[in-house]
């Protein structure tokens, strides 16, 4: 059964072993992040975000990044996506073989302070040199704009000041793929749709969510952003992650509620929700986290899907 009357593919990134466990203070081993990736693609993840290339000291999750990388499974068919801040992690992604690399820009000086000791205007001038870097090495670059839709130091992020920073932002880098993300969960549909609208005017770029549930609207704005032309999602197995610079950020979009949501509607993503389900269980006992995810309590409807 298909409700949705136009069913393009929609594409799914799953950020667990990144955005999903960077938040954990319960170290995971190589061993099990690798168990991870592994099995995310068992489940049919064609694109993972699985190691960001920060400083260990602010980020200690991430501190085996190189070693995670040289122990995944490497297919030909999945595209492994490092995170990068500055161009010391974008020289460590292009050592460690990444298909394509992730450069975050907040859209506040407030953020950019906290999550990366920096400014909007010397995070554009980062993204300059990160874009440089990953051109010579042929690595497809995606910009993700930070609290693109409200901050935790700002607090509104007025529509404008988004797209102010994006605009920039694409005019100084050759990109693959521009992102917004709602990185602590404020956002609302109305307010995702016409940013993502407003966006989708200006440029022929693919563009992709990033929707965290804190406040359980991520599935909303997902409606939201694919009415206004987004066909690629971020999320996590079990709902895990938030980010270590902005209090109260948590958990991503489940892929399993997000995929039984797409694939339910008639839109094919490719992802087993059964598999994601059964992950998101296993890596949040593994962390000591209940799932934040309704397939993992309702299950699937109907029975068996
Ligand atoms: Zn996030």
């Amino acid at each position: 059964m298909a409700f949705a009357q136009d069913t393009r593919p929609v594409s799914i990134v799953d950020v667990s072993p990144r955005d999903g466990l960077q938040n954990e203070k319960t170290p995971v081993s190589t061993e099990d992040k690798v168990r991870l990736i592994e099995e995310l693609v068992r489940m049919g993840a064609k694109r993972i975000e699985a190691v960001s290339f920060v400083n260990p000291k602010a980020v200690p999750q991430m501190a085996d990044a190189d070693a995670v990388m040289a122990a995944v499974p490497r297919t030909g068919d999945v595209s492994y996506i490092g995170l990068v801040l500055n161009t010391r992690g974008a020289h460590r992604a292009v050592d460690a073989g990444m298909d394509e690399m992730n450069y975050v820009l907040p859209v506040t000086d407030a953020f950019a302070t906290a999550n990366q000791n920096t400014t909007v205007a010397a995070a554009l001038n980062t993204l300059e040199e990160v874009s440089a870097i990953a051109s010579s090495a042929s690595i497809p670059l995606s910009v993700t704009a930070a609290v693109a839709f409200g901050c935790p130091y700002q607090g509104d992020v007025p529509i404008e000041q988004t797209l102010d920073v994006v605009r920039n932002a694409m005019s100084l880098a050759n990109l693959a793929e521009m992102a917004l993300a709602d990185t602590i969960g404020c956002a609302v549909p109305w307010q995702v749709g016409e940013t993502f609208a407003k966006l989708r005017e200006e440029t022929d770029l693919q563009l992709r969510a990033h929707l965290h549930e804190t406040r359980h609207t991520a599935l909303a704005n997902t409606y939201a952003a694919m009415a206004a032309g987004v066909d690629v999602f971020d999320s996590s197995v079990g709902g895990l992650g938030g980010c270590p610079f902005a209090p109260g950020a948590a958990g991503n979009s489940s892929t399993e509620d997000l995929v039984w949501m797409l694939e339910r509607a008639g839109f094919p993503t490719g992802i087993d929700t059964q598999i994601a389900t059964e992950l998101g269980r296993w890596i949040c006992a593994l962390v000591g986290t209940n799932p934040r995810s309704g397939l993992a309590g309702a299950g699937p409807f109907p029975a068996g899907a």
